[in-house]
């Protein structure tokens, strides 16, 4: 008999609407012999069934749904469904580059599961205890699914720690992957560290943003603010920017980064690469009365969760009002947040906020920015109306008029 779990009367509203989520505070009680990320029958307070969920005894998400048919067995052919509808998606929406999320958790009825493609890589984050549970069943899938050379797990992201599993990384299936992988997007050439890169080795997540900076770019002296590797750096170049300078504080990344310009044969004399702190530099930079044509801002998660909400606010408004005072007339600026806790009302009324504080620290004449376009991820991270949180990444082009 499986395990079940019995909802609180009148707190089952968010997972009948289809959120994946099941928080401690909403269970009333447990039935039979549930283990971590075993799966578990959902029944509401009437004990009608809801569905089928993964079981995570440690993790304030106590439970993440699998299915909301309760004729749905959660076995092999479950697995098998899922992941072939996910790479169905990638398949129709997803071109010009082999560097792709196969999965993206939530958003593809998999949560806690993420697989990028690097080429003939694929590498995992098993991130919840349900996801971690059926790990065997998902690489052999992936595997016959995908015709892959390799499977690589990186599971170091802190969030295992919520889950009360360890941190995990190495070869899950074929031959270990070297420290330099190529893969193209947009003709472009990367290089990829999928064993100590960031997250899986890459923002993948960027690459719509990476295209638009690169059709921006001609003429333009452009500012890449925690540039990392230099996607956007190298897309500018790729886009005729007459002078890229990009500022990161990791000394490896930006070895990676000019690897790259060489690798692609840009100029590199057009290409200056700091290893910096960003707030320090760009106070700097103010001071030096520097001005560019084009500035992106894509700095890491200042609000891992609500709790640093005001403090992340308060940093973004930072870097961004230094940054718009930076920026020329008829200047472009894409700006970024990647925190889950800052939707995008409030990042658009942090950065309206820092324009007016830019404004009221003008000499004279105007100061005024348009937002051309809102900015997120690509469509190999989709977002599900019943699941907002998948939502994390989101940005804003203006121009300074
Ligand atoms: N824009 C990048 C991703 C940025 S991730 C891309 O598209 O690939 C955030 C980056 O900020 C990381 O590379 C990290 O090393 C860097 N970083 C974090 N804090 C920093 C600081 N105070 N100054 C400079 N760089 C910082």
């Amino acid at each position: 008999m499986q395990a079940s779990i019995f909802l609180e009367s009148g707190k089952e509203h968010s997972v009948l609407h289809q959120h994946p989520w099941i928080f401690a505070s909403t269970v009333a009680r447990y039935e039979g012999k549930v283990g971590i990320g075993t799966t578990v029958s959902v029944f509401n307070d009437a004990k009608k069934m809801i569905g089928r969920a993964a079981y995570s005894p440690q993790s304030q998400i106590r439970a993440r749904m699998w299915t909301w048919d309760p004729e749905e067995s959660i076995d092999h052919a479950f697995f098998k469904r899922k992941i072939a509808a996910a790479l169905e998606h990638r398949k129709k929406w997803i071109k010009n580059t082999n560097a792709i999320r196969l999965i993206f958790g939530e958003a593809d009825g998999l949560p806690g599961l993420i697989v990028d493609q690097y080429d003939k890589l694929l590498v995992c984050q098993f991130l919840s205890a349900g996801a971690d549970h059926w790990k065997d069943v998902i690489v052999a899938i992936l595997a016959q699914q995908t015709g892959c050379e390799s499977i690589y797990e990186r599971s170091d992201a802190a969030v295992r720690q919520r889950e009360g599993l360890e941190s995990q990384t190495g070869l899950l299936y074929g031959v270990q992957p070297n420290t330099e992988i190529l893969v193209q997007e947009n003709a472009i050439s990367y290089l990829v560290d999928p064993l100590h890169g960031h997250k899986t080795g890459f923002y993948i997540d960027q690459r719509d943003n990476r295209l638009l900076v690169q059709e921006l770019s001609k003429h333009r002296r452009v500012l890449n603010m925690f540039c990392y590797t230099g996607g956007f750096s190298l897309s500018a170049l790729k886009g005729g920017a007459t002078e890229v300078i990009s500022v990161d504080s990791s000394g490896d990344a930006l070895e990676v980064a000019k690897k790259q310009t060489k690798l692609n044969g840009f100029d590199e004399s057009r290409a200056i690469w700091l290893d910096e702190d960003a707030f320090e530099t760009l106070k700097n930079m103010r001071i030096g009365e520097e001005f560019f044509d084009l500035i992106i801002l894509d700095p890491p998660k200042f609000a891992p969760s609500a709790a640093h909400l005001g403090k992340a606010i308060r940093a973004y408004k930072e870097i961004n009002r230094t940054a718009m005072q930076m920026l020329n007339k008829s200047g472009l600026m894409l700006t970024f947040s990647c925190s889950g806790a800052m939707d995008m009302e409030t990042f658009e009324k942090t950065i309206f906020t820092a324009s007016k504080e830019a404004a009221s620290h003008q000499k004279s004449g105007e100061f005024k920015f348009r937002v051309l376009k809102r900015l997120t991820s690509g469509l190999d991270h989709p977002k599900l109306t019943c699941f907002p949180e998948g939502d994390y990444l989101k940005g804003l082009l203006l121009e300074r008029i």
